[in-house]
């Protein structure tokens, strides 16, 4: 099962989520919808599911997308 990390617009924080078709999260912390995928940035690429799991926090190695607008997201 595909695990995205996610942006949220509103409070800014960075979570993971479990993505099952095409749902999307709401923000954890303050329950926004804008939030935006985060997608091969920050060296978060997952290589064809090896089972890895990917269990750091957010923005342990991840400068980029603290940054107030994400480029990533079309919103
Ligand atoms: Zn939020």
């Amino acid at each position: 099962m595909p695990i995205y990390e996610y942006h949220c617009d509103k409070c800014g924080i960075d979570f993971e989520y479990l993505v099952f078709g095409k749902e999307k999260p709401n923000c954890p912390s303050c329950n926004s919808k804008k939030v935006c995928k985060l997608m091969s940035v920050c060296g978060f690429v997952s290589k064809g599911g090896s089972g890895e799991t990917v269990s750091s926090s957010a923005g342990s190695s991840c400068g980029g997308c603290a940054a107030t607008s994400c480029a990533t997201c079309g919103q």
